[in-house]
Parts: structure tokens; sequence; C-alpha cells
């Protein structure tokens, strides 16, 4: 296959094909490692959405006859695809976001795993039976798609994302609108292709590219059922509170401040080396990041710095075409500046700057989004930097006294997205996860996002509505039940009419 939408004017994906946009909008698609506009992606009007909603709609009814299993072969196709293609699609998705080449892999290879789940879709839809209910009566509920459904990426997962978002979703039957990142559109029009060639048929993947006013229409328009949207946390409460008062089922995942705790009975030098890979990989722009590090005790404290001081200086930081770094450049100028802003306020607010990467050597001409790792100690919970979630390589240590002291902190901070301690105790483990208010929760393990068969998604304000990214759940969250009671008369059976609410007294 051919990547013919590498730089240039991209289109939207409508109906099975790549069509032109029309609202005369457009907004500029960066290889963040060089800092250079690779591509302009046009940004659809209310109209151009409807359009693809209309498509959509009349697509669906044809998909959703088609058997689970045969939906399920599709869905095989596909997948077989993106293996056949890892290579390229890696390719696709470190020039638009600038993450490493194994850090691509990884996302892709974990998105796979909410495919592995979506081609289950038969057993994972099968529905309840009971025999004799009543008086010759059964009853069952079964699974049925939606119709039409959207979702909305953020920019930090390209693929994997939307592959968590959309596979099951497709899979049951639904026909799906996808409205990815206007910076990092590439990857979700590279996977259009995949499905075309998988074979599913036209108007049941969409990719609309836009913003805000695209995805105004979606959270407004009757025909969508259903959005899962994966973002920052203030659009996830915008999309929650606008979809859920246009009676839509609504699951918006937001962000994350994600601390690792570290007992003073734990393996410093170990889990130092967690702490680099989860802190710093992907230039700390995933949800579940560690954000910072909570030391109980100051002996802790001091040792985990000093040793954390000395491993940060050997991180490498550069562009992806140089096999060797550890971690790539922040998505755009205004990511840049914004992480810079959050360190120049956090030192301001009296935090100690440990390690500054806020000029880091990579090369004399290059213009790419680059920050180095920083790490700032003395952090108090009543900084703006440990308040809000920093989407750059900018780490904190927030020095405790104990472990009762960690959790309250933990709970009392807005943010549930994911937390880890490290430890060899098995009770502060245990008190840990029964007491901690977060929804993802490791022992040990740097970053808990759990397998693809698992459901992901935090709690308090890491997310809003029921329904979750990965995992069993999208099931649920992309089908209605319905229960059906069912009679067969024989010539003898009784058809009286009764006016008493039925019930199992009457034993009809
Ligand atoms: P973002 O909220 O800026 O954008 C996400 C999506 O919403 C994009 O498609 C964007 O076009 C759209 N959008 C942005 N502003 C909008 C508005 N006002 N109205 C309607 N739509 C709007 O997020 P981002 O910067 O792309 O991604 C990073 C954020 O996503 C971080 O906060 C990160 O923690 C979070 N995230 C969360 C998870 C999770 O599973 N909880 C996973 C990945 C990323």
């Amino acid at each position: 296959m051919t990547v013919d939408q590498k730089v240039r004017e991209l289109q939207h994906f409508i109906n099975g094909s790549l069509v032109d946009g029309t609202s005369g909008r457009y907004s500029d698609v960066y290889n963040p490692s060089t800092g250079e506009v690779i591509a302009r992606v046009p940004l659809a009007s209310r109209e151009e959405v409807i359009t693809a909603i209309e498509n959509a709609k009349a697509a669906f009814p044809a998909w959703k006859k088609v058997s689970a299993g045969k939906r399920a072969e599709v869905v095989q196709r596909f997948r077989q695809l993106v293996s056949e293609n890892i290579e390229e699609l890696i390719e696709v998705i470190c020039e638009e976001s600038g993450k490493t080449k194994e850090d691509a892999k990884g996302e892709i290879t974990r998105g796979l795993e909410s495919v592995d789940l979506a081609i289950n879709v038969a057993h994972m839809t099968k529905g309840e039976y009971s025999v004799n209910v009543g008086g010759g009566i059964n009853a069952y509920s079964a699974k049925y798609p939606l119709g039409v459904v959207a979702a909305i990426s953020p920019f930090n997962f390209p693929v994997m994302v939307p592959l968590a978002q959309t596979s099951m979703a497709v899979a049951v039957g639904n026909a799906v609108i996808l409205k990815p990142s206007e910076k990092v559109p590439i990857s979700a029009l590279y996977m259009s292709n995949l499905w075309k060639e998988a074979g599913l048929p036209d108007g049941i993947w969409t990719v609309i590219n836009g913003d805000k006013e695209a995805v105004d229409e979606l959270l407004e328009n009757n025909t969508i059922e259903a959005i899962s949207f994966v973002g920052s946390t203030p659009v996830a409460e915008h999309i929650y509170q606008k979809g859920t008062s246009y009676n839509k089922r609504v699951a918006a995942l937001g962000g994350g401040k994600n601390f690792m705790v570290v007992m003073p009975d734990a393996d410093l030098e170990k889990t130092a080396n967690a702490f680099l890979g989860a802190a710093y990989g992907a230039a700390s722009q995933r949800c579940m990041a560690i954000s910072g590090a909570i030391p109980v005790g100051k002996e802790t404290a001091d040792k985990f710095v000093a040793i954390l001081k000395e491993k940060i200086a050997n991180l490498k930081v550069g562009p992806y075409t140089d096999e060797t770094v550890d971690f790539g450049p922040v998505i755009t100028q205004q990511s840049k500046d914004a992480v810079l802003a959050a360190i120049n306020k956090g030192i301001e607010e009296g935090a100690q700057i440990v390690v500054d990467g806020r000029n880091p050597k990579i090369s004399e001409t290059s213009k790419g989004f680059y920050l180095g790792p920083t790490l700032l100690d003395e952090v108090t919970p009543s900084m703006e930097i440990y308040e809000k979630e920093v989407f750059g390589p900018a780490r904190i240590i927030v020095r405790v006294e104990s472990l009762q002291e960690a959790i309250d902190l933990i709970n009392d901070h807005e943010l549930g997205n994911g937390v880890t301690i490290f430890t060899n105790s098995g009770a502060a483990a245990r008190k840990f996860q029964e007491e901690i208010e977060v929804g993802m929760v490791g022992v040990n393990v740097p970053i808990p996002i759990p397998v693809g068969y698992h459901n992901f998604g935090g709690l308090k304000r890491s997310k809003f509505g029921e329904g979750y990214m990965f995992g069993p759940d999208q099931a649920r969250f992309f089908t209605k039940v319905k229960t059906i009671s069912e009679r067969w008369l024989e010539e003898d059976d009784e058809t009286a009419s009764t006016f008493s609410f039925p019930s199992n007294e009457s034993g009809k």
C-alpha cells in the first residue's frame, strides 16, 4: 500500500474514500523533531460533518446485519494489515508525533490488544437466556449495536487511542466516526486505508478532521448515539456535559497527575530506573506518565534525589531518526512554552531545581520542540506545578513523612488516573491499594496501564461518565440491551385478558 498522505494536503475519509476539505479552514501539521510543517489538515465545517454522519447512517443497517463472525473476520484482516505494515506505520507516528521508534512500536502493539479483544466480538456480545420464566415463556437479553458513534482522540497516541476507542465499536456493528487530533491526523488516515483494504464496507469507518466546530456537530447531532472522548480534563468535562445534555452516552477520559510513592524499604536504584522511563518516556506526554515521586522520609528523599540526578544526566534527547535517544521533542512550540512556563512558575514559588532541562543541546541547527529532562525538588501541594498536569519532561519531588501522608496527598488531588508504590512491604502495598482513590494502581510497576483486555480509566476528574477505554467495557458501552420475553401459543393455551400486573404468582 502507499502512504499517499505523507506531506501534503490532507483529506477526510468519508464513505470509503479520501475527500478534500471544503471549509477553507486548515491547520498545520508539524514534524516536532525538525519543527517543520509537513502537512496541512482541513478543519471540517458542520456541513462536512453532517455529510459524514449521513453516509455512516446509510451504511449502518447493512453492517449491523452482518453476522458477528463475519465482522470479526474483517477486524482480523485489519489486524493482519497493521502487523504487515507496522514499520511504515511506526514511521508515520514518529514523523507526526516525535516519539521514538521503540515507543511508537509499543503503542501499536498495545493498541492491537484492543483489536484482539474486538476479534472476539461474538463471545463479547453473547446474551443471556432463561427458559420458562412464566407459563411457556422464555426470556432473553441481547446486545445490539447503537448506530453511528463517534470517537475524539488526543495527539499523544495517534494509533493506540483510536484503536482502543474504535475497534470494538466497529466489531459490534456500529458505524464509527473518528475525529483525530488535528496535530496528528496522518496515522488515522493511514489506518483508514487499512480498514478499506481489510474489506470494511464504505461508511463504517470515517475520519473527519477538524477542531471544535467538527466536535460541536458530533455533540449536537441527533444521529450520533455515543461519544468516546480521550484528551485533557477541561475538554473531557465539556464533552461529557454537552454530550449528555444531548442525550448521548459519553465516556470522557481526561488528564492525569500520577505519582510514584517511594517507601524507605524500596530498592532505590531499581526504583530510580523505573522512574526514569515512566516519568520521561515519550517526553512525558502520556496520560499515565509518572508526574513525580513522593519519597517517604527525609533519608529516602535525599538518597532518591541524588540517584535520580546522576541517572538523569545520562538521558539523551533528540530526533527519532537517532535510535540512541531516550525521548524526543514535545508536540508543538506552544506545548514547549507551556512546560517552560510551568518550570519557571515552580521555581518562582520555591521549588528547588535539581536538573535543568530548559536548554537542551541537540544540534546547532535543530528547530525541533525539544526540552531536556527537568527535576524539581521540594515541591509542595500549594504550587501550581503540583496541581496541574504538565505535559512535558518536567517532573517533581514531593517530600512526605509517612505513607498515610502520601495517600492523603494523592487522594486530595483532583486527578486520579494512575499511581504506583515501590516497596518491599506487602502490608504497605495492601494499605495503599485499599485506600488510594486512583483508577489504575501499580505495585512495583512503573506505568500501571492495564493490558488491553482490562478496562482502562481513572477516577475523580480523570474520567467523566461510566465508560472506559480498552477492555470488556467497550462491548457494553457500544451496544444497547434488549430483553425479550417470548411465548408461542398452543391451541389449548389460555388467552383470557388479565388486568393484574404480570407476576410470578400467576405462573403465566
Ligand atoms: P485536548 O483535550 O487538547 O484534545 C483532545 C481532542 O479534543 C482533540 O481531538 C482536539 O481536537 C479536541 N478538542 C480540543 N479542544 C476542544 C474544544 N474546546 N472543544 C471540542 N474539542 C476540542 O488533548 P491533547 O492535548 O490532544 O492530549 C493530551 C491530553 O490528553 C492530556 O491531558 C492527557 O493526559 C490526555 N490523555 C488522556 C488519556 C486517558 O486515557 N485518560 C489518554 C491520552 C491522553
